[in-house]
Parts: structure tokens; C-alpha cells; sequence
């Protein structure tokens, strides 16, 4: 039993996005060496989430991105004066980190499954960490 951490960084382009950090994932599992086991993605920032989801149709990422905005609109009666309150509630909503299986040394996704960087107060440079425990 190994722990290996990873860092990756990603450039968002606008203030809300979503990312597929997918490869970079696989890559850094793979660079571990870790065949069987856990890999933990995390996000180091406050306005960010990371989350699990269909990485075929463009629409749904999208149509979560339209939705959010919906639930948490950027203007509120919000208390936190820096202008991007939304985007702490939102990064709390989607979560900050997923937990993914590893076997035969690469991450057990579904056919439609992605792993995402969600931006809430971009354009930033992101740090994820992805650390790998396992054999
Ligand atoms: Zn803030």
C-alpha cells in the first residue's frame, strides 16, 4: 500500500465553465503505478467543484451550468460582499472531490463518465490534487 499525490493544473476561460480533466486523472493514476485502489480528485479552491458526469453529449454540461445559475443567481441579497457569493454556494452544491475506483491501474469509469472541474468564479488557474492509494 503506496500514497502518490498529483497536481494538476487547469486554465478556465470564462467565469463558469466545466472542464474535463479526465486524462490528466488517468495520467497521474497511471504515474503512480497504483494498480488496485482508490483515487481521491480534489479541489484546493472555494468556488470550484469537481464532479462525475456524461462526457458525450456537450448539452449536459450546459444545461447544468444554465441550472445552477438558475437556483443561485449571481445577484442575491447575499452577505459575503466579494461579489462572487454565488460561487460559494454553487461550489458547495456540486462538492470538492470525488472518490474513484482504480483497478488495472487506470480509474473504473462508466462508457459516459468524465470527471470535471466545475469554474464558478473564473477566468483562474485551478490547482486539482489527485492522490492515489492503493498496490
Ligand atoms: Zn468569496
Amino acid at each position: 500500500m503506496s500514497a502518490h499525490r498529483a497536481r494538476l493544473t487547469i486554465s478556465t476561460r470564462s467565469r463558469t465553465t466545466t472542464v474535463d480533466v479526465t486524462s490528466g486523472v488517468r495520467e497521474a493514476v497511471r504515474a503512480s503505478g497504483v494498480a488496485d485502489g482508490i483515487c481521491v480528485v480534489s479541489t484546493r479552491h472555494t468556488t470550484t467543484g469537481v464532479f462525475l458526469n456524461e462526457n458525450a453529449d456537450p448539452a449536459v454540461q450546459r444545461d447544468l451550468l444554465s441550472h445552477l445559475d438558475a437556483l443561485v443567481p449571481r445577484s442575491g441579497a447575499f452577505q459575503h460582499a466579494e461579489g462572487n457569493a454565488d460561487a460559494h454556494i454553487k461550489s458547495v452544491l456540486v462538492g470538492s472531490s470525488v472518490t474513484l475506483p482504480v483497478q488495472d491501474g487506470d480509474i473504473d469509469l462508466g462508457t459516459w463518465q468524465g470527471v470535471y472541474l466545475a469554474e464558478f468564479d473564473g477566468p483562474r488557474e485551478r490547482h486539482l490534487i489527485v492522490t492515489v492509494v492503493g498496490s
